[in-house]
């Protein structure tokens, strides 16, 4: 049996770090915004090589405080993907902004800069290009765009942490960059954190602020903000794991390199890696057009697999109102195509080519 996911595993491996990160913590008797969060936005903040890091509650939050802290929301306009987590639009709902939606590249499946470029509107303020499955969009091309009409660029990091644009991390594009922690990430927690990076220090203070109550000293609200902090527990934890982040992006890498290399490419097809990327393979995410046969076929020689993500967003019933079907072709064809094959760092190679095995046998 080979499992889609297994997070048990990396916890094996790190156990006796993660167990004196916990303890220490615990014996600290410090549990919200301490000594843990401030060392861990300092070094993310290095890692991703940004100015600043303010950490959260969840990438949901990230996206939230970023979307407030640049000043939109009721009566503006940001447009993003509907091939992501529904959190993307969710964090602009929350803000008070409206979503609008444009289409994905077929080849990177992250957002078309064409497509971003035909439903601008007098009343967009942003774009959040997703980084999606590990991948960076395609940014010289969006960003040129926001340039041009004055709009903010919101990079979504949740599922790219390290992952490179022309060398250089993603992240540190944008005016703001925010990253989920969720427990399946490439750096995840033990329960939901997140975190925001940027270069505008200005920014950075708005949302330092914003995360609690607006609160520049204690008990007294300058702004009106909300509570959404990253705790001592995970932000300990995550120090821990971030010095693994390289190793495990590498080994992700690895093992997606050796699926691409065994897939016959014939009616399963692996994914691009674009020339100006350096993917760091959240998921390894293939195509094909008989997808419900090959989950099957996996399925039943015990090999998960997972969709991410089934259904467009402005195909699911919260959202239907936001675009009308046939209206993102690329987004909806990925949809029924895409299959998500298992990888994570501890995954065994021998176990990388028992899916390439079966593959194999389904193509044949
Ligand atoms: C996971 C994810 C989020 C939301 O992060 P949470 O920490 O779960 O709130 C946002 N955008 C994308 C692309 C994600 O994958």
């Amino acid at each position: 049996m080979i499992p889609f996911f297994d997070l048990k595993k990396q916890y094996i491996s790190i156990q006796s770090q993660i167990d004196n990160a916990t303890r220490r913590v615990y014996a600290s008797g410090w549990f919200i915004l301490g000594p843990e969060t401030e060392a861990f936005e300092n070094e993310f903040a290095q890692y991703i090589g940004a100015q600043h890091c303010i950490g959260v509650n969840s990438g949901t939050d990230a996206l939230h405080l970023a979307i407030r802290a640049l000043g939109i929301g009721a009566g503006d306009e940001i447009i993003t993907v509907p091939n992501t987590a529904v959190a993307t639009v969710s964090a602009i709902e929350m803000a008070g902004a409206t979503p609008v939606l444009c289409d994905v590249r077929a080849d990177s499946m992250t957002l078309d800069a064409d497509s971003f470029a035909s439903v601008i509107t007098e009343r967009t303020r942003a774009v959040i290009p997703v980084h999606l499955f590990g991948q960076a969009a395609e940014l010289d091309a969006i960003i040129g765009i926001a340039r041009q009409y004055k709009l903010a660029v919101i990079e979504d990091c949740a599922q790219a942490h390290g992952a490179k644009y022309q060398g250089q991390r993603v992240g540190t594009f944008g005016d703001v960059a925010c990253f989920s922690f969720y427990p399946t990430k490439n750096l995840g927690a033990y329960g939901d954190a997140g975190a925001i990076v940027t270069n505008d220090a200005r920014l950075a203070d708005k949302v330092k602020l914003l995360r609690q109550y607006g609160w520049r000293a204690r008990y007294e609200s300058e702004i009106s903000g909300v509570n959404t902090r990253l705790d001592e527990l995970q932000a300990a934890l995550l120090r821990v794991k971030l010095g693994h982040l390289d190793a495990w992006n590498a080994a992700r890498r690895e093992r997606a390199t050796m699926y691409t290399e065994l897939l016959p490419n014939k009616r399963v097809h692996p994914p691009i890696e674009m020339p100006y990327a350096e993917h760091v393979f959240h998921l390894y995410v293939a195509q094909s057009e008989v997808r419900d046969y090959l989950a099957a076929f996996l399925k039943e020689r015990e090999i998960g697999t997972a969709i991410q993500y089934p259904t467009p967003i402005h195909l699911q019933p919260a959202y239907q109102h936001l675009a009308p079907e046939g209206s993102l072709p690329v987004s909806e064809k990925l949809a029924r195509e895409i299959l998500s094959l298992p990888l994570y760092p501890e995954l065994a190679l021998s176990d990388v080519r028992a899916v390439a095995d079966a593959i194999r046998e389904f193509e044949s």
